[in-house]
């Protein structure tokens, strides 16, 4: 992995280029220079998902609604396992009640959903909320197939 990797921001969603050795050294936006890796989700909606899916890292979504008591608890596994992934994967949420399109262009029927991006292709997705060992041995099968399969 030596080409830039195109990377959109969580903040401002605008799409950076960034060397991939570059990844681990804190890079922020060049629009609105936010720290592009954080290793924490970020709400993604129907006018901001396009360039985080196009992007070139893989982007994990959560599907979660407020009354799902699963979500609730999931969330919190979520954050956990987003920090050690942050160099090798991106951690968006769709919230299914406020974003209901994104719900059914994705085909939710189930919460909470996790899905993974590449490159705009769906790679993998579970359902249920899981204990962290799991989405995080999960995950790490996902990414797998990608080159992002070890830690950088
Ligand atoms: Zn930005």
């Amino acid at each position: 992995m030596t080409d830039p990797l195109v990377i959109a921001c969580p903040e401002c969603h605008k799409s950076n280029r960034i060397p991939a050795d570059k990844i681990g050294q804190h890079p922020s936006c060049g629009a609105c220079k936010a720290r592009l890796i954080r290793g924490l989700p970020f709400e993604l909606t129907v006018d901001t998902i396009r360039p985080h899916l196009q992007a070139d890292m893989p982007l994990v979504i959560d599907f979660w609604a407020a009354w799902c008591g699963p979500c609730q608890q999931f969330s919190r596994v979520y954050e956990m396992v987003a920090a050690p992934f942050a160099e090798r994967a991106r951690f968006g949420s769709v919230n299914t009640e406020q974003q209901p399109t994104l719900a059914q262009s994705f085909q939710i029927r189930s919460l909470p959903t996790l899905a993974v991006f590449y490159r705009g292709q769906e790679i993998a997705r579970t359902q249920g909320a899981m204990p962290p060992q799991h989405f995080h041995r999960w995950l790490d099968e996902v990414l797998a197939d990608t080159p992002f399969s070890a830690p950088s």
